[in-house]
């Protein structure tokens, strides 16, 4: 499959290249390979790209709803329809493995993109009875958004930005990581095929200098950013300055509770789905693992055997579980975390190496008898190693889950469905899962709270971050005024 794309950026309808823009490389980290060569765009691109949301925006907002719905409904049965050459794509561009890609990836774009079709014809105001007079609100888009995607999951963050900012009125201007380019472009190439008007979204390339110069732009009313804390901290910081709207979705560190009458088969299970799967780098994934001690060791063993049976190797084998990471430079990151964890006493379980000599590969790692203040237990490592930590009582427990600045998710397993209910209620966590982990339906709101995040993308909570409200008086009798 030809990974190298057309051109460097999509806009206003057709692809764009500006050879002037410094070059950079996709690589597919399972075996180092260059895939594609890309131009990081230029402040003419940029510009360009901001005056085609600008330009196109008004009209849309002015389609309606039911037709932009149906355009968007297309884009899905497109996306699915192209499901296994997007997955390849994306599992070239990453390195995840295609049983996921096929499932995860273009697949949940593709439901965020039917679901913003259904939703966007069902949005309306309110009327509000004020005696003689009254007042009405209408639901309008913001104009244009900008959209900075993180590289683990490219083209569904790419539709978890774009679906609810096209169904309701808006354009967006998308800067997908340069670690990830490429899945993005052909989202952009599609919703034009399914009917979408040019100039409504638009792909751009480039770094953190082309992120920055979308989010100071005046003609950006609102930034989505899926990233890091400190990357958020810089652009909730610029998109201030201009009072712009945002969305931050930001990393985590989140706990998974695991209590003494939990069935231990399930938990395992999801332990290894919060840890292990797109070799841990999701950003609401369980790296915090608490475990009752009466249960611990019974645990250990148990997630020692499964995690030993994952099957390691080439992405695009279907019988491939888990890959290599997205690149060489977060596989030494990982591993001198793995280093950083045996230094400072944990013990180390299973893996801590890494597999093979050429691709970005780290095998499953457990470490147990981790500390809470060891820095395995407090930083975002973002690949395949979980810390498993003992606790006794629930109280205790929830204290040591909230001590973190962090707060994307939480899972608690109990079959006390009492107490899970009490304990999900005590986490500061923006998304929770009882007896599940990481299941994240477009249904569902899902984003952070304390440093993970401002802010929600899917569900009915979407509406709030992608449109705003207009109030109306309307005067039905005669003025009274004083003078
Ligand atoms: P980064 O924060 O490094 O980058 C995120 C995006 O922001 C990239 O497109 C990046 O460009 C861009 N960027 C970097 N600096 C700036 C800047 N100063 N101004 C504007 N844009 C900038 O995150 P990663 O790509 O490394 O992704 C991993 C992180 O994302 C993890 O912390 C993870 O937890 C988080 N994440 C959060 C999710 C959530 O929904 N809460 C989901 C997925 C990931 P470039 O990469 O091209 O330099």
């Amino acid at each position: 499959m030809r990974a190298q794309p057309e051109a460097s950026h999509f806009i206003g309808g057709t692809w764009v290249e500006d050879r002037d823009g410094a070059v950079f490389e996709s690589v597919h980290p399972a075996t180092g390979e260059v895939i594609a060569r890309l131009h990081e765009a230029t402040p003419a691109v940029i510009n360009r790209a901001l005056e085609a949301a600008h330009g196109a925006q008004k009209d849309w907002a002015a389609c309606p709803p039911v037709e932009r719905g149906r355009i968007l409904r297309r884009a899905a049965e497109l996306l699915r329809a192209r499901n296994r050459d997007l997955s390849v794509l994306e599992t070239l561009d990453t390195g995840k493995p295609l049983q996921e890609t096929l499932v995860a990836d273009a697949a949940s774009g593709a439901d965020a993109l039917e679901y913003f079709a259904g939703f966007a014809p069902t949005v309306t105001g309110q009327t509000i009875p004020l005696g003689r007079d009254m007042a009405y609100t209408l639901r309008e888009p913001l104009g244009v958004c900008a959209g900075i995607g993180a590289w683990n999951y490219p083209i569904q963050i790419a539709c978890w930005k774009a679906a609810p900012a096209l169904a309701f009125g808006n354009a967006m201007v998308f800067k997908p990581s340069e670690v990830t380019p490429l899945s993005a472009l052909a989202l952009a190439e599609i919703l034009v095929e399914a009917g979408l008007p040019a100039g409504l979204f638009n792909v751009i390339q480039g770094g953190g200098a082309c992120g920055t110069a979308l989010v100071s732009d005046p003609r950006v009313a609102k930034v989505s950013l899926t990233g890091s804390v400190p990357t958020g901290r810089k652009v909730y910081a610029m998109a201030g300055e201009g009072i712009k709207a945002v969305t931050m979705e930001l990393g985590g560190k989140s706990p998974l509770i695991i209590f003494d009458d939990a069935d231990l088969d399930n938990a395992v299970g999801a332990a290894m789905l919060a840890n292990f799967y797109s070799a841990g780098q999701i950003c609401s994934n369980g790296t915090r693992v608490f475990v009752h001690r009466d249960v611990k060791e019974t645990f250990l063993e148990q997630l020692a055997a499964r995690t030993g049976r994952i099957v390691l190797g080439d992405p695009l084998t279907e019988t491939t579980q888990m890959g290599p990471l997205v690149s060489q430079a977060q596989m030494d990151r990982v591993l001198g975390y793995v280093d950083q964890g045996v230094a400072e006493g944990a013990r180390l379980v299973c893996g801590g190496a890494r597999h093979g000599e050429t691709g970005a590969f780290v095998v499953p790692t457990v470490f147990a008898d981790v500390r809470d203040d060891m820095v395995i237990a407090r930083e975002e490592i973002f690949g395949p190693v979980m810390a498993v930590l003992d606790f006794e009582s629930e109280a205790e427990v929830i204290a040591r889950a909230n001590a973190t600045e962090y707060g994307l998710a939480a899972g608690v397993f109990t079959r006390d469905l009492a107490r899970a209910h009490r304990v999900v209620a005590a986490l500061e966590a923006g998304t929770c899962w009882i007896n599940a982990y990481n299941l994240t339906p477009v249904e569902m709101p899902f984003g952070g709270v304390k440093a993970s995040g401002v802010g929600r993308e899917n569900g009915h909570a979407a509406l709030e971050h992608y449109t705003r409200v207009k109030s109306v008086y309307l005067g039905l009798g005669d003025v009274d005024a004083p003078f």
